[in-house]
């Protein structure tokens, strides 16, 4: 058998084995055999990226350079991912198994992150003052925080670097990133960029490796300002207590199980494909999943057997088929946890009326596949309406009226995201209002964009990434006192 590629850390602009020695092998999901060995990082390389991070940072090369020339840097590198984009969307298929028609088009769409904040970088104003005060100049300055711990998942590796990276660096930081350990190889390709783009030394630096390993040394790091984490719920509890210690800045975005609330006056047709974007695109794993699909009583049999006719078109198989409409799970444990959560959903009564097992398809190959499954009868009580499967596994529940749909939909511990499918428009503008998620999509479902904000309520996360809104989770305010009295008044009393 050919040997394995052995990937390589980046710590102060170089490429370097992990002091360790250790690999690691990354899966491809669709033929389940290893195709890279990524360096196994500890708090040893974490040290030192950190350490590459703060000397850079200190240096004032890069956080005193004028806003201007870090715009014109970061739109470099929009550039140079643009360039690459489809050799970088390859890579995240061979890893995350997720379609390559989806993540062809991802990747060409992040340049857009490091144009709008490459274009947002000089324009952080502050403010002088009208002060109350008698002979003081009073004005605040927006400065970055310093060295920045980057902390990402497996389901869309570059993009939600990206999201964290590009204001981020508008702002002046540095920064080490953790990639998940599923999906490394395309952020150390993407590092080669910033390399190539001329970022100075230590801006960038990334350590691939385990949470335990290479995670938690970067959220305990004295030298770390912040940490910015998109993961699961339970590991994104343990990262806030743990930065808790050294009162870190945190950003978390978290899970969800988010509602797709369909009013008996939609457009049937377009509701159904907006349950199948929101639960079957990404096999089900992505955060803003619409993984309970509320539908009311008087259109419920109607809408279920139209859903469950189009769910059975899909086209399972190879990711890196343009006609792929659903790939394999990512990683072995969601595999065999979504198992699980299927078995849950027998004993809670669901009524499985599609899939409800793994797929045995011949073009599925020795992949880990789950068929599309979707179950009614679902009470919001149930595990299966509680908690987040991160797979293609819909729950339907049904309701009477307004009233009942939005006490259902704000019922669980998440608030990430809903979806509404209305023709009312009272009830496209006051539904929306009723809901405790951070992103609301009224008759679409799954638009992102980096002008805006993206986040959760309740336990779905903290503070919001994209737009103008997401620069300042990565700015300080400083305010300067100038006195422009020719004598110093009485010492002894505040001014
Ligand atoms: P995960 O929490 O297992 O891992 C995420 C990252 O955290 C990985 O890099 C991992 O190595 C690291 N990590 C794990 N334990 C750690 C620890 N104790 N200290 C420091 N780092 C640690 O999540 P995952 O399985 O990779 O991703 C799936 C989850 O991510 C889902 O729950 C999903 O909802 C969530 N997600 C959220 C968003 C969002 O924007 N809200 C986007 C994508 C994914």
């Amino acid at each position: 058998m050919a040997e394995l590629d052995k990937l390589k850390i980046y710590i102060d602009g170089k490429f370097v084995n992990s002091r360790s020695g250790e690999y690691f092998e990354s899966f491809n999901p669709f033929t389940g055999k290893p195709w890279c060995l990524v360096p196994r990082g500890n708090k040893n390389d974490v040290a030192l990226a950190v350490a590459a991070a703060k000397k850079s940072f200190n240096s004032g090369e890069w956080s005193m350079m004028t806003p201007t020339a870090r715009g014109s840097l970061l739109r470099k590198l929009g550039d140079l991912v643009a360039k690459n984009s489809t050799k970088l969307a390859e890579m995240e298929v061979k890893d995350n198994g997720k379609l390559i028609a989806e993540m062809a088009m991802q990747l060409k769409y992040v340049p857009q992150w490091y144009y709008y904040y490459g274009g947002l970088a000089d324009k952080i104003e502050g403010a002088v003052l009208p002060i109350d005060k008698s002979d003081l100049f009073t004005y605040t300055t927006h400065e970055p925080l310093g060295v920045v711990g980057m902390i990402i998942p497996w389901n869309s590796p570059l993009l939600l670097v990206t999201w964290k990276l590009a204001p981020a660096l508008a702002a002046g930081n540095t920064v080490v990133i953790k990639p998940s350990e599923y999906t490394s190889a395309s952020v150390l390709e993407f590092v080669k960029l910033v390399d190539e783009a001329g970022f100075p030394t230590g801006v960038v630096n990334v350590v691939t490796g385990y949470g335990k390993e290479a995670g938690e040394p970067l959220v305990v790091h004295p030298d770390v300002a912040k940490i910015a984490f998109t993961g699961g719920a339970k590991s994104g509890t343990n990262v806030y207590e743990k930065a808790a210690a050294s009162l870190k800045k945190v950003t978390l975005e978290l899970g969800g199980k988010s509602p797709n609330i369909v009013f008996d006056d939609c457009n049937i047709d377009n509701a159904v494909k907006g349950a199948i974007s929101g639960i079957f695109a990404a096999t089900g794993q992505t955060c803003i999943a619409g993984s309970r699909v509320l539908v009311q009583k008087r259109i419920h049999d109607e809408f279920v057997t139209k859903l469950v006719e189009f769910a059975k078109t899909a086209r399972l198989g190879n990711p890196m088929l343009m006609e792929t409409e659903v790939g394999p799970v990512t990683t072995m444990p969601q595999f065999n946890k979504i198992l699980d959560y299927l078995k849950i959903a027998r004993n809670e009564g669901a009524q499985c009326v599609l899939g409800g097992h793994k797929a045995d398809r011949s073009e599925c190959g020795n992949g880990w596949f789950v068929e599309p499954t979707i179950y009614t009868g679902v009470n919001n009580s149930m595990r299966i309406a509680q908690e987040e499967v991160f797979g293609p596994v819909l729950s339907v529940i049904p309701f009477e009226d307004e009233d009942e749909a939005i006490e259902i939909a704000n019922d669980v511990i998440y608030g990430l995201a809903a979806g509404v499918w209305t023709t009312s428009i009272r009830r496209a503008i006051e539904v929306p209002k009723k809901i405790r998620a951070g992103c609301i999509w009224v008759n679409t479902y799954r638009a992102v964009s980096f002008m805006a904000p993206f986040g959760g309520y309740k336990r779905s996360g903290l503070g919001r990434e994209n737009g103008k809104d997401a620069i300042k989770e990565y700015l300080q305010t400083k305010t300067v006192w100038v006195s422009t009295a020719t004598e110093t008044p009485n010492p002894f009393v505040m001014k």
